[in-house]
Parts: C-alpha cells; structure tokens; sequence
C-alpha cells in the first residue's frame, strides 16, 4: 500500500501543514472590509523580518513570475540597459521578460550550476556604464546554486552606484538569510508556494526608495502590476484588485507558524535538511550537480549517473510515494532535483532517502541497506550541534 499522503520533494508548490489547508478553506470575506485590513496588516509586518527591510512590501495575486515581470515593467523603460545575470532556466526567464518588454538587455551566462562571479559583473559595469539595471537570481531552483547575493550587490554598488539591482528570490526568501536595507537591494520577489508554507498564487515584491523613486519615471506600460497601486491601496487596507483571499489566508496562517518557529529557527531547519539530503544523496552514489561552494539550501541538484534508466528508477520512487523533480530546460533528463523548502523537516528528507536507498538496493545498485539514511541522519544531526565529537567522527 502507499502511504495516504506523497512527500513532496519538489522545489515548489510546497507541501502545506495541515493547518494552512484548514486556513485555505475558509469562508470569503469583504477584501475592502475591516478583517482583511487587519490581516494584510498582519502579513506584510510579518514578512518584515524576512525581507530585512523598512520600506513597503507589496503583494500581488500572481505566480512569482508575475512578480519578476512586475519588477521589470515597474522601473525600466524601452531601450534601457539592462544586465541580466543569469545561472539558470529561472535568470534566463527574468532576462526575457525585461526583453519582451524592449529593455536592451546583455547577459551574462554562467555554466549551469555554477555561482556567479562578482569581479565578471562588476567588469560588465566597468566597461559599459550605461547599465540602467542588473537582474540577479539569488536561489537558481533549475540547478540548485545559490548565488553569494550580499558580495554580488557590493561588486554591482561598487562597479554602477546608480544601477537598479532587481533580484528573483523566489525560492530563497523566508527559508534563508535576507537582509535588503543592508546589502542594498533595490527589488526582490518571492512567491506564496515556496518558502511561505502557501498555496500559489501571491507573489510578494519589496522596493528601496531608489526603486520607488524610479518607477515614477519608467515608461513601460503596466497597470495590473502597478506596484505603486498595490502600495497605495496596501496603506487603506486594501489591494487594487480583488486577491486570491484563500491564498492570502494561507500565507497569513503560515506566517503565524514562522513567527513561533522564529527566522532562526527557520534557517537552521532548512540548513539541517540541506546537508542531511547532500549526505544521503551522495551516499546513494549521486554526483551532485551544483558547485560544493554554492549549494543552495533550499533545493538540491543530483545527476542522473550514466547508464541508469531514471525513468523506471523515478517511477519505482514516485510510487512508493516519493516526489522528486527532473531537470529543467537543458538539464532535462541529466539531473533530479529534491526541494527542501518551506514546511520541510529532517524527518521528511530521511523519510525520502529511505525511499532512494530501497529502490536503489531493489534495482541492484550496490548500497549497503542503512548507510545513506545513516549519512543523511548523521549531517543533521551535526548541523544542529546534537552530536558529540566523537560519534561525528566515527
Ligand atoms: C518558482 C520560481 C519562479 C517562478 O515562480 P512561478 O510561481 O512558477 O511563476 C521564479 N524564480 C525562481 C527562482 C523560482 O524558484
């Protein structure tokens, strides 16, 4: 029998706990009434902390792609120069978008699952300063890196004072460090269904006063995206258009079990279960994919190793009620991906890689029963400082 509930381990949506379902099937309300001002009141001096910032937090009812689209049309205009840094699928997308738009964009591609370089930007800058924008990935969710963020933002302030830095933190947000006052971000964008615990279906996007300042002069055309429409109607209680009010009931409930777990709290789990999924998957005998510098923390990246059929291996783990992602774009076919993000807990990845290491033994691949659950156990474990020495070095 498979069990009633799939582990989820995909990098989004993100397995919801059980009571932001319950949040989520709640009866609808006036969103120009008095409860709903309270409660977006609530989310957006919530989600402060994670952000790292003073200024006005925005959210949209969108995919986090509408955000990054909203980040685009809100401070550039056609013809500007824009630098899109890109890692992965999701840095290509951002990159689009500004050029679907008519910004003059120039990128620079990083091999795939590999970090950016900050000295590489920085130079782009140098060379050209009529950059108007850069666009950064902070967590590539196609290749599990996640980008050195604060040291890019200080290369790029360095290199271009004036240039608008615009960041997809979609998949980084609220599981990892964020701090945008201090490293000065001018823009980021995050979604309801990675690192909130939420349904899809709110993108949430944050501006420094810079970014404020320069949408009153950008020209591309917006109106649904206004994020200036969103932050005046955010400051009468109100968004502009009706919102996803099912989603924003789960995002509230899913903050208030943030606040009790504490961003720090957070961090660690998420750290804790991204070296227990490294240690486990690397034990199975996967070469993982992402530079050992820049592994994210949210999502990892194996490769697919040569000669196996992942097809029939994924299908055996899926129904055993294991849900694992496939490569994206390019990688398709030569990678998997396991998230680990949002509402995740050491159980679940060991949980996951019990599963792995089963159907590994099932199939004939030489692992010693126990061995990959032993190492995903033990990298938690030390992770979280429960371990004594000497059984760490055993
Ligand atoms: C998931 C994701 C997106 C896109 O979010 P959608 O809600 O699917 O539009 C963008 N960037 C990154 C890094 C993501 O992980």
């Amino acid at each position: 029998m498979t069990r009633f509930e799939p582990n989820l381990r995909i990098p989004g949506p993100t397995a919801l706990p059980p009571s932001v379902r319950e949040a989520g099937g709640r009866q609808m309300i006036n969103h120009r009434g008095p409860e709903f001002a309270a409660m977006l009141a609530r989310i957006l001096d919530g989600m402060r902390p994670f952000f790292g910032t003073a200024g006005d937090i925005t959210m949209l009812s969108c995919a986090g792609t509408g955000g990054l689209e909203a980040a685009v049309v809100n401070t550039l205009s056609p013809g500007d120069r824009v630098l899109g840094v890109s890692i992965g699928s999701f840095g290509d997308r951002f990159a689009r978008i500004a050029a679907a738009y008519g910004a003059d964009v120039t990128k620079i591609e990083v091999d795939w699952g590999r970090a950016a370089d900050p000295a590489t930007i920085a130079d782009a800058l140098r060379a050209d300063p009529t950059y108007r924008a850069v666009l950064l990935t902070h967590n590539e969710t196609s290749t599990g890196v996640m980008n050195p963020l604060p040291a890019l933002v200080a290369a790029i302030r360095d290199a271009a004072p004036e240039a608008l830095i615009l960041v997809d933190s979609v998949s980084g947000l609220g599981a990892v460090p964020f701090e945008m006052d201090a490293w000065g971000v001018d823009l980021v964008v995050t979604g309801s269904q990675k690192a909130w615990m939420a349904a899809p279906g709110l993108a949430m996007v944050a501006a420094s006063p810079r970014a404020w300042a320069a949408m009153e002069t950008a020209r591309m055309p917006r109106f649904y995206l206004d994020l200036r429409a969103h932050r005046d109607a955010h400051a009468r209680g109100e968004t502009p258009w009706t919102p996803a009010i099912a989603v924003v009931y789960q995002v509230d409930e899913g903050l208030r079990l943030m606040a009790a777990e504490t961003p720090a709290g957070i961090f660690a789990r998420h750290e804790a279960c991204a070296v227990a999924t490294r240690a486990g998957l690397e034990a199975l005998g996967f070469e993982l994919f992402a530079d050992a510098a820049a592994r994210s923390t949210t999502v990892t990246a194996a490769m697919v190793p040569e000669g196996m059929d992942w097809k029939a291996f994924n299908g055996d783990i899926k129904r055993r009620g294991v849900i694992l992602a496939g490569g994206q774009g390019k990688l398709t076919g030569k990678i998997f991906r396991l998230g680990h993000l949002g509402s995740v807990t050491v159980g679940e990845i060991v949980d996951a890689i019990a599963t792995m290491e089963a159907v590994s033994i099932a199939v004939g691949r030489s692992v010693e029963p126990g061995s990959a659950v032993a190492a995903a156990q033990r990298a938690a474990l030390e992770a979280a400082g429960t371990i004594r020495p000497a059984l760490a070095g055993a």
